[in-house]
């Protein structure tokens, strides 16, 4: 069977999930104009904006100026570190449980007008080293058994403020995904005596079709069983299950890889590149966990322009999802991209 021309279903190990492909639908050359719309100009510092060092944010607290990176506690925090009365379980189908947590934000840079992309290299090493920090403290707090960081990118995914930043979340419950996948992976060892990644990243070195882009430490691939048509995922090389794992050697890498692969998603569609991201992670709840492979996950909306996205509606909402363009084809398209960020 040949998997660039005939429909076909794609099996995802980590998720124990199928994802349609049907690439018949996109077998023309391709003839989508590719419209950048004006590059909207960001002043290097907004007064208005509640992110911006020496500015007064929302809860009426004041950030400091601060020259590199900024950590704090989010004002409208979707959940609290005090615990609250245990919740009544009288019936097996109405099941609820508390859960406690943190939430910070982490700004990037005090660039209101940059984005990764646009950072020099030292910049971004300082913020995987925030990662790294913040894995490590908030992960050694007594009631936090999960630590995920994400970054919500551009208004098309909902992201509020264009001002570097991303957020993590502490909680005491490990997350649906994180936890999914982790059950894939232990499930895996268990049968293979093998890490799930490794073996995963083995092929993927070997075939090169899905790949992206590549360091000594970690590889980008379009995964095999990709949802989202530029989906990417990133892999330590290492077998290594957290943030706070990584070496100096590998904390500088992993800059390296993320600005490499935020340019080539910026040149694109020529605009900033709109994206949720995210690491998986060891869980910080004491137990071993080797089964976990530290990797994140790059989901982009857009499909064939700036302007033209990919919406998760009708089949994908209620059966399956699915693609038209295949892994290969997107991986092919941004290995041709240049890692020299095109202001154009
Ligand atoms: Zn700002
Ligand atoms: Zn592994
Ligand atoms: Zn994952």
């Amino acid at each position: 069977m040949n998997l660039g021309q005939s429909p076909h279903r794609r099996y995802n190990p980590l998720t124990d999930e199928w994802v349609l492909v049907s690439p018949h639908r996109t077998q023309r050359p391709w003839l989508g104009q590719i419209e950048s719309p004006p590059a909207e100009s960001l002043p290097m510092y907004d007064p208005e904006c509640y992110l911006c060092p020496g500015n007064t944010r929302a809860g009426g607290k004041r950030n400091p100026v601060y020259d590199s990176t900024f950590v704090f506690e989010n004002d409208f925090a979707a959940l609290v570190p005090s615990s609250s009365a245990p919740l009544p379980q009288d019936d097996a189908l109405l099941r609820a449980a508390s859960e406690r947590g943190i939430c910070r934000v982490i700004c990037f840079s005090p660039r209101h007008d940059w984005t990764l992309p646009n950072m020099p290299l030292a910049d971004i090493r300082r913020v995987v080293e925030v990662w790294r920090e913040q894995t490590q403290e908030l992960g050694a707090l007594d009631f936090v058994n999960y630590v995920q960081v994400f970054e919500n990118k551009g208004a098309l995914m909902g992201a509020s403020n264009p001002h570097p930043h991303c957020q993590v979340w502490a909680t005491e419950h490990i997350p649906t995904e994180p936890a999914k996948e982790l059950r894939a992976q232990a499930d895996y060892l268990q049968s293979h005596h093998t890490c799930l990644l490794c073996d995963y990243l083995v092929i993927e070195l070997a075939r090169a079709e899905r790949l992206v882009v590549q360091n000594d430490h970690f590889v980008v691939v379009v995964p095999f069983w990709a949802i989202w048509p530029f989906e990417t995922m990133l892999l330590a090389r290492r077998h290594l299950g957290s943030l706070t794992d990584l070496n100096d050697a590998e904390c500088a890498a992993l800059a390296d890889i993320i600005k490499r692969l935020t340019t080539r998603y910026d040149n694109l569609f020529r605009i900033s590149f709109p994206y949720s991201m995210g690491f998986h992670q060891t869980p910080t709840d004491g137990a071993a966990h080797p089964a976990m492979h530290l990797h994140a996950h790059y989901y982009p909306p857009l499909l064939r322009s700036a302007t033209i996205r990919k919406f998760m509606v009708g089949y994908e909402m209620l059966a399956e999802p699915q693609r038209d363009i295949t892994p290969e084809t997107a991986a092919a398209r941004l290995r041709e991209m240049s890692e020299m960020l095109d202001k154009s």
